[in-house]
């Protein structure tokens, strides 16, 4: 049976070991880390993830701004509120959340976040720093999984690592920073995505999966070695009239099964997602210290 790798505490740890480092910062007269958010339109879903940012910095003592537009904001009018951010010398970090409505380019608009206040780390220089191994904001989820693995003392190094997903915000980066020279790092990464010829048989090699694909339940016993490390990114809500929500919240992986076979796993919910959150206070942390661009 395997050992849950538990995300909700090791957020709990990582949020107490930030807010006592704020409480540092207050001591010596620092500057107090500031948080800004756009949201831009009325997405349930978004409204739910901003709102839990807002609240995480509060909880952990930091500044939040939180920017709200309509939908109907043209591009040329959100790029200019970003920069105004951009020129506000009181914030830190700066994350517009996505999905944005059609008419604007997210493109346009991560490009235009200043990498030195992109704690998202969604920003081409991030993610080109991220690659050549030089300092940079490390995107949540990434970072949240590395800081799990780390955490729990999983060995990375010599291993071969599955990464199911080929996403910018999840498989992709995941698979670099695996590969990457460190700890947790230095595995041998293979990236699986929609075309994989045989996707079974890639992950039934794995010593490490990282599904991230968002397939609920994709992941069966069958593709995945004895002792194996499961790392499971996926969260896909099914309607579920016992819950009060209406719905529950499955991951990519048939955890009760797959549980069985292996060595370590993230259970769905309590897992990667309270990992993510706490990651991105960690990077706005950071960039009130100035850590990444000094
Ligand atoms: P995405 O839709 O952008 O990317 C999915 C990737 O999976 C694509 O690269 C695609 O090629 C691949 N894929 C799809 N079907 C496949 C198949 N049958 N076989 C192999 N590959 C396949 O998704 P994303 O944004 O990376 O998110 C993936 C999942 O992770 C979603 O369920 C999402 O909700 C979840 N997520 C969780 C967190 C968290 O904090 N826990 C954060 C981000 C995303």
């Amino acid at each position: 049976m395997a050992t849950r790798l538990d995300g909700k505490t090791t957020s709990r740890t990582i949020r107490d070991e930030i807010k006592a480092e704020v409480q540092t910062i207050v001591h010596q007269g620092g500057k107090i880390p500031h948080l800004a958010a756009v949201l831009v339109g009325e997405d349930g879903a978004s409204e739910t993830y901003v709102n839990g940012k807002v609240r995480d910095c509060n909880e952990v003592g930091f500044k939040s701004t939180l920017r709200r537009f309509d939908a109907t904001i043209s591009e040329e009018d959100l790029l200019k509120e970003v920069q105004a951010l951009n020129d506000d010398p009181d914030i830190d970090g700066l994350i517009v959340q996505l999905p944005l409505p059609d008419h604007i380019s997210v493109e346009k608009v991560t490009e235009q976040i200043r990498p030195e206040k992109d704690v998202d780390g969604f920003h081409p220089v991030n993610v080109g720093r991220m690659a050549k191994n030089l300092p940079a904001y490390i995107s949540a989820t990434p970072f949240g999984i590395l800081e799990l693995l780390k955490r729990y003392n999983v060995e990375t190094s010599g291993k071969h690592c599955v990464v199911i997903g080929r996403s910018d915000i999840v498989g992709s980066p995941v698979s670099i920073l695996m590969a990457r020279k460190g700890n947790p790092g230095n595995a041998t990464v293979t990236l699986c995505h929609s075309r994989t010829a045989d996707l079974a048989a890639e992950v039934r090699r794995a010593d490490i999966i990282i599904a991230a694909l968002g397939k609920p339940e994709f992941v069966t016993a069958d593709m995945v070695k004895e002792g194996a490390v499961v790392i499971d990114v996926g969260i896909t809500r099914i309607p579920d009239e016992t819950k009060k929500s209406g719905f529950r919240l499955v991951g990519d992986v048939k955890f009760e099964e797959v549980e069985q076979k292996a060595s370590f796993i993230t259970p769905v919910p309590g897992g990667v997602g309270p990992m993510t959150r706490a990651s991105l206070l960690y990077n706005t942390l950071l960039a009130a210290q100035r850590k990444i661009y000094s």
